[in-house]
């Protein structure tokens, strides 16, 4: 990693969780790009993709429940793909990094 790559949050020091509208990336809301349009506005740091919030604790809680109702790594799998300092243009494409990767399924659902 360069000398000059600023380390990433991995929690938010404000407590919002920010996820994108199309592509796999989420983050603490500390980790956002910003678009190039004047003004700018928070994107996906990777692929400029506009993102949506929701409070931390409501994000990672939702996760862990929805891999405590038979989705099975799904919590596991946003907080490795959270520490990938890349996005995939879909979950789908994320999963499978994370199963190639990790050796570990993950059932994402609906
Ligand atoms: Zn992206």
């Amino acid at each position: 990693m360069p000398e000059n790559t600023p380390k990433l949050a991995v929690k938010s020091d404000i407590g919002l969780h920010v996820y994108s509208a199309a592509c796999s990336w989420h983050g603490p809301i500390e980790n956002v790009g910003k678009t190039k349009t004047e003004p700018s506005i928070p994107c996906c740091p990777y692929c400029g993709m506009v993102l949506f919030q929701q409070e931390e604790e409501v994000w990672w809680a939702g996760a862990l429940r929805h891999q405590e109702n038979g989705h099975t790594n799904y919590e596991k799998f946003l907080r490795w793909s959270q520490e990938q300092p890349k996005c995939w243009p879909t979950l789908k494409e994320a999963a499978e990094a994370y199963k190639k990767e990790t050796k570990n399924d993950v059932i994402l659902g609906q």
